[in-house]
């Protein structure tokens, strides 16, 4: 069995995280006991990936760290109805807080903690048979899920050096918080991240705000809608790694189709169909529709239009029965009428695979995840929130309170500015900005009006 380790950290990383191992047991037919109930091999087959067994072989625990710097977010996963899944010792946290500083999580509270983190870490991973790598759930805004979740990567890094690290990167947007200070925390942490992961999945704050408020229709969204889309997405895009199948079956598989260029490993997720939490599914998507929401911009997690470069490479999980024959038509099709839109110098970049077991409450669902040139758009909407600030050295003292130094803040400016530049380099110029054929537009009137 090629196991994965999974680490939360911060109040976001926690509240993703145990939505995904909510949504995951459900799928996998494990209660909130840790006992089976399911009703079909599928769902153990490939248990051991994200489960231990439990030493009276009746329970399955899941292989997850639990970290913050402050008691508060871990309390309530205890106390909640997953509570127990969890190992009691795996729920690792301190007292301090991080003050929504980077310099907090990363330079001084983070690296009090993160050896009796690594403790945790390393007694799951001598206890894997074949360990496959990590996955990390955090945001970047903060201070614990950025700061120290960023310290953890590194320590991982120089730990486990040929183990594959991959991370689910909720990127911050002043549409859902007013902490000013965001956009340094996330260009020190997409420093960070450049160099020690090999897959991040960007889910972009200000694409789910999005989605909640113009496709869904909520007029103030809350976390609980936003970690909604996540948790679709994240069980999405890990269908492969849990379920048996050939395509992107592990992390480094999917790395080794996914990333051309080992610093260009920043993925842009979508999901079809859309729907609100604890909302009916009125009627089925065919596998046409499906496909063509799947590439639409109004169904992706980041908030970039994929129009606006070119894809590098694509893989899809359709989900549910459904024919093999139509969903390999219908995605060929999109790429003929699209191609402008594929970089030519990646032959076949789009990789599709199906998966009989269909999320919970719907009968058929698509999980996209592309690395498109577009992604630049995220990280040069941070920068220039960053450049802003840092012109004037506003707010630096309090990480240079902590030990920093402006170097390091330069240093992380130039190195995303570099990553957007090389974003920039493989898409060429000439592209056209035509829209995707068959796409519903949403109409401008029904998203300008405010909240
Ligand atoms: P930390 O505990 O110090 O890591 O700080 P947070 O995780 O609270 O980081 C703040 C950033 O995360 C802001 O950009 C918030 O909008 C975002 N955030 C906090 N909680 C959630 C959550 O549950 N879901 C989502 N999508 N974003 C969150």
């Amino acid at each position: 069995m090629r196991e994965i380790v999974h680490l939360q950290t911060g109040q976001c990383g926690n509240q993703i995280g145990s939505k995904f191992w909510e949504i995951i047991s459900d799928e996998h037919g494990i209660d909130t006991t840790g006992h089976y109930h399911g009703e079909s091999d599928l769902q153990l087959e490939r248990i051991g990936v994200y489960y231990n067994e439990a030493d009276d072989g009746k329970r399955f625990v899941p292989r997850a760290v639990l970290v913050d710097l402050e008691p508060g977010t871990m309390d309530a996963i205890k106390s909640s109805t997953y509570g127990a899944l969890f190992r009691p010792d795996n729920y690792v946290f301190g007292q301090s807080g991080a003050g929504n500083n980077w310099a907090k999580g990363h330079y001084t509270e983070g690296a009090e903690l993160v050896e009796s983190v690594l403790d945790v870490v390393r007694k799951e991973a001598e206890g894997c048979d074949c360990l496959q790598g990590f996955q990390l759930t955090h945001s970047l805004g903060g201070g614990t899920g950025s700061g120290l979740g960023t310290l953890l990567l590194s320590k991982l890094r120089e730990e486990y050096p040929d183990r594959i690290v991959n991370t689910f990167s909720v990127v911050p947007s002043p549409k859902v918080s007013d902490t000013v200070v965001e956009p340094y925390n996330a260009t020190l942490s997409v420093h960070q991240l450049v160099e020690n992961t090999d897959e991040t999945f960007c889910i972009d704050n200000e694409a789910l705000y999005d989605i909640c408020f113009r496709t869904l229709r909520l007029a103030s969204p809350t976390y609980g809608d936003l970690n909604h889309l996540v948790s679709l997405t994240m069980s999405g895009v890990t269908t492969c790694l849990r379920f048996p199948g050939q395509l992107n079956a592990d992390l480094r598989k999917l790395a080794v189709n996914m990333v051309p260029f080992p610093r260009l490993h920043f993925f842009m997720p979508g999901f079809a169909p859309l729907t609100a939490r604890n909302s009916q599914v009125y009627r089925a998507l065919t596998v046409p529709e499906l496909s063509q929401q799947l590439f639409s911009p109004v169904n992706m997690m980041a908030a970039c239009d994929p129009r606006h470069g070119r894809y590098l490479t694509v893989a899809a999980i359709f989900r549910g029965r459904m024919s093999m024959k139509e969903v390999d038509e219908q995605m060929l099709a999109v790429q003929d009428k699209n191609s402008s839109y594929f970089v030519e110098w990646i032959p076949n970049n789009v990789k599709v695979a199906v998966c009989d077991v269909p999320p919970r409450g719907v009968k058929m669902a698509a999980t996209f995840v592309g690395n498109t040139t577009a992604i630049q758009e995220i990280f040069k909407r941070i920068s220039e929130q960053f450049t802003l600030m840092f012109r004037r050295k506003a707010f630096l003292h309090w990480y240079t309170g902590e030990g920093m130094d402006e170097m390091e803040f330069t240093e992380a400016e130039s190195n995303m500015n570099d990553l957007v530049s090389e974003y920039q380099q493989y898409e060429e110029v000439g592209v056209d900005d035509g829209d995707f054929e068959d796409q519903e537009e949403i109409p401008e009137e029904d998203y300008l009006e405010e909240a």
